[in-house]
């Protein structure tokens, strides 16, 4: 693993902060060999909002799932449209399965952020002064 290495990818706010695959220069989300994947996905989705249209109140879920926060206004919105019976129960399970394979991923990436910062400050600290 390279060490403390950031995607060389940008985000509308700047340069993006997650560490690099290894070997590739770019994190998940902006490694051009995952474009495919991640058009999949987004087409994916894309279905998803299309289906569920109408069903939840799309302005409640924010259109990048990248935080516990935005998650947990997806999952809420989810509650709220099974409670009031404007969701099928099938597509709040899905959105609720989806949601927790979301929030292990963006886990997944803040450990290897921490890891990445730890090593970094580590092999400072065992530089000769
Ligand atoms: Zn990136």
């Amino acid at each position: 693993m390279v060490v403390g290495r950031k995607c060389r990818g940008r985000t509308k706010n700047g340069p993006c902060k997650t560490p690099a695959i290894s070997g590739s220069g770019f994190c998940r989300w902006h490694d051009p060999e995952l474009e495919a994947e991640r058009k999949a996905a987004s087409r994916r989705g894309g279905r998803m909002r299309q289906v569920t249209q109408g069903a939840i109140l799309l302005k409640d879920i924010p259109d990048e799932l990248t935080s516990i926060r935005a998650l947990s206004r997806l999952v809420e919105a989810a509650v709220h449209g099974l409670w009031k019976d404007k969701i099928e129960p099938r597509k709040a399970l899905a959105l609720g399965t989806l949601a927790k394979h979301l929030r292990d991923l963006i886990l997944d990436c803040e450990l290897e952020e921490r890891v990445a910062r730890l090593e970094t400050a580590l092999e400072k600290t065992n530089e000769p002064l």
